[in-house]
């Protein structure tokens, strides 16, 4: 029974996603009810070997080809033929970069069909990389990115240093943490960190649920052409007339949605605007 699918694309269906953090709570109870679909959560394979936040192994692919090699791995495992593969990065702001940053991406794959859907979302992240040698400096600085909701990690010294402690969520596991690292530095510094893994990281979450909505809109937008899910936005015209002169300005006028399976394109007009206006005018405003 899925009571709230009206898609019978995917309905009764299952999808194979993998992770190791348990990113398929966050996930599945937004795919699920709306495609009818069953996520099957695939934790058999170290998602870490492909790179962690952490330094000890560098992620050498991009995002998006490591979100995309998640799905064909989950696929793979689990022997289905729908597979999602998920992967987060972290770094400054598009408009000023000055915020901490983070992009999460949801890579769908249909193994037999061969087409892929990417879902995405972005939004600002609090990073917190700090050494000191107090523990009140300490608390303070991990209270303010949210600890002890938001995990933090802890290591003697500096941060490359190889005494590391992870899972850290509680007042008193800070405390005993940050003394074990003091022993273990040569100066009684201690490193600390935002633990940036799914599960101990709840402003992730949250973009991780925005990019899993925006990958249940594309799964349920189909080409008019060859009925392929993943009919999306892929570009944008500009050209809207000027209010005044109706030469064509820079202001955006269409959208362009494109299927990648058969290359399908589709304009539509923006709905909120005729006309441009004036003073976006290269000709009445130049
Ligand atoms: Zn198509
Ligand atoms: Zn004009």
């Amino acid at each position: 029974m899925y009571p709230n699918s009206v898609n019978f694309y995917f309905k009764a269906s299952e999808i194979a996603f993998l992770t190791k953090h348990k990113k398929e709570l966050i996930v599945a109870p937004i795919l699920e009810p709306f495609l009818g679909t069953k996520i099957k959560a695939v934790s058999t394979y170290d998602t870490d070997l492909l790179g962690t936040f952490t330094r000890e192994i560098k992620r050498v692919d991009t995002q998006l080809e490591t979100a995309r090699l998640k799905a064909q791995i989950a696929i793979e495992q689990s022997g289905l033929k729908y597979g999602i593969g998920s992967e987060g990065s972290f770094d400054l702001d598009p408009y000023m970069s000055i915020i901490p940053w983070n992009i999460e991406m949801l890579v769908f794959i249909d193994d037999i069909k061969k087409y892929e859907i990417i879902g995405m979302a972005e939004g600002p992240a609090k990073i917190l990389n700090f050494t000191t040698n107090s523990f009140i400096e300490l608390k303070e600085k991990a209270l303010q990115i949210g600890f002890p909701e938001q995990h933090v990690i802890l290591r003697a010294e500096s941060e490359n240093n190889d005494f590391i402690i992870k899972n850290i969520t509680t007042f008193n596991e800070l405390y005993r943490a940050y003394r074990k690292c003091v022993k273990k530095s040569s100066n009684g510094m201690v490193f600390i960190e935002n633990d940036l893994r799914a599960y101990a990281c709840p402003s992730r979450q949250e973009i991780i649920k925005l990019a899993a909505i925006n990958l249940l809109m594309k799964m349920h937008s189909f080409c008019p052409s060859c009925n392929t899910p993943g009919f999306w936005v892929s570009d944008v015209e500009k050209g809207l007339p000027c209010e005044y002169c109706k030469l064509p300005t820079d202001v955006i006028k269409e959208q362009v949605y494109t299927c990648q399976k058969c290359g399908f394109k589709k304009l539509t007009e923006r709905p909120d605007l005729k006309y441009a206006e004036q003073m976006y005018c290269n000709y009445c405003n130049p």
